[in-house]
């Protein structure tokens, strides 16, 4: 049990439109963004936003174990998304949650349209992404470093994915919630996508919102991506400033799949 557990505030905006942790609607939590965290995997990457604190790292592409899963032409992506117990307020269970195993394959489709799968055929690549401070929009961090991840593993990709949720509190459409506006908010919308071809790989929606509103918070969402997307990038150059490339790297996209 928390020490400290917070008060539902009566307002989460308060009369000049400033949010409880003192952002505008249009603003994104900081971020922190570093790869190669990890000596034990092919690659990997940490992300800090908000009080939202998760790692993830990448093994492979590598033999595929259990072999029955193995696909002839293409690389089988795995994901897990675990939180830490000491992650959230109360102590979470370590047993996995039916919302660990949903995200789990929400983040691996988020990911799978930016990798070539078919330059790797019969192997597997794992994506490990722990969770250690969760703040809202954990589904979101996590997706932007498990692809730095991947980036950092040498993996070909089309591009790299970016991802933030947007929302509404106090029937204001925001950028980026965080914990409590997350829970106490009318709506929550993760968006995911590949800005250099502007493929959206992942777009949820939970809570009600006018179509207005809708509209106004997917351009809202694909805006704030953009410094996201240039953070992840400076990443990958801080990574490899000594001249150093990831095998693979981004390429040019020849087409679908
Ligand atoms: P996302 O993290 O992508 O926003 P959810 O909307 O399911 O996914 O969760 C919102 C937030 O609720 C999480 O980011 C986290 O801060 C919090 N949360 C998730 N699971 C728990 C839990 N078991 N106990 C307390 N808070 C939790």
């Amino acid at each position: 049990m928390a020490l400290f557990k917070y008060e539902v505030p009566e307002k989460l905006i308060d009369g000049k439109g400033i949010r409880m942790d003192k952002r505008k609607f249009d603003e994104l939590r900081p971020i922190e963004l570093k790869i190669g965290v990890l000596p034990n995997c092919d690659g990997s990457a940490y992300i800090q936003m908000g009080g939202n604190k998760i790692v993830a790292g990448v093994y492979g592409p590598k033999k595929v174990q259990p072999r029955h899963i193995a696909h002839p032409n293409k690389v089988v992506l795995r994901t897990l998304y675990r939180m830490a117990t000491f992650s959230v307020d109360e102590r979470k269970s370590p047993a996995p949650s039916r919302r660990e195993v949903e995200l789990s394959m929400v983040i691996r489709n988020a990911l799978l349209p930016s990798i070539f799968v078919e330059y790797y055929p019969k192997t597997l690549i794992d994506v490990t992404i722990q969770v250690l401070a969760a703040d809202g929009g954990t589904r979101c961090a996590c997706i932007v470093a498990a692809s730095l991840a991947l980036a950092d593993a040498g993996i070909a990709l089309r591009d790299l994915v970016s991802a933030v949720a947007v929302g509404k509190i106090d029937g204001k459409i925001v950028l980026d919630l965080n914990d409590i506006e997350d829970k106490e908010g009318q709506a929550d919308l993760p968006i995911a996508i590949m800005p250099q071809s502007k493929k959206i790989t992942l777009l949820q929606f939970d809570g009600k919102m006018s179509k207005e509103e809708f509209t106004e918070a997917i351009d809202l969402g694909l805006e704030g991506i953009k410094p996201i997307y240039k953070l992840q990038q400076e990443a990958i150059k801080a990574k490899f400033a000594d001249g150093e490339q990831p095998e693979g790297g981004i390429q040019e996209d020849q087409g679908d799949d």
